[in-house]
């Protein structure tokens, strides 16, 4: 939203159900802010600079040795986890995004491929919670994020380590 707040309605935390499900739809619309998809902007440049601004202050207390390992990690990560191709469609985007951010704040990623799980059951029910309309929960989703785990996990692996 307008002046950077992110709103839930608490129709949502039935399907979010554990604080890690609420940390997976906070980091995905964070992620979605962080690339500026509300401004319909194909800026997946936006979304690195606010990963490389969380990343840099996640060493900002670290020696300066190991500063440069964790930062060099970092950009290699990068390649390999395609956070920068622009080919990429927002949903996905926010999705990886989203699952990196939420391991290095000291989430289990595969928490984010269960609660879409739960979205796909909660799109069969009576009333299905608002976020599905804009963020349709599918199999393609789902394997997505499964797939993306790894590259989250090594990623906050090198954060904590060092
Ligand atoms: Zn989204």
């Amino acid at each position: 939203m307008p002046g950077g707040k992110i709103v839930f309605y608490t129709g949502i935390l039935a399907t979010a159900k554990t604080e890690a499900g609420i940390a997976a739809i906070m980091w995905h619309e964070v992620a979605h802010a962080l690339a500026d998809h509300g401004a319909q902007r194909m800026s997946a440049n936006r979304a690195k600079l606010g990963l490389d601004y969380l990343v840099g202050k996640s060493v900002e207390n670290k020696t300066e040795d190991k500063q440069k390992k964790i930062l060099m990690a970092y950009s290699i990560g990068n390649q390999v986890s395609g956070v920068l191709p622009f080919s990429k469609k927002h949903e996905t985007e926010a999705d990886r995004i989203g699952l990196e951010l939420m391991t290095i704040a000291g989430y289990e990623p595969k928490e984010a491929a269960e609660l879409w799980w739960r979205m796909q059951a909660a799109s069969e029910g009576k009333t299905p919670p608002e976020i599905l309309s804009t963020h349709p929960s599918s199999l393609r989703r789902i394997r997505n994020i499964e797939a993306h785990i790894p590259v989250a996990d090594s990623l906050a692996a090198i954060i904590q380590k060092n």
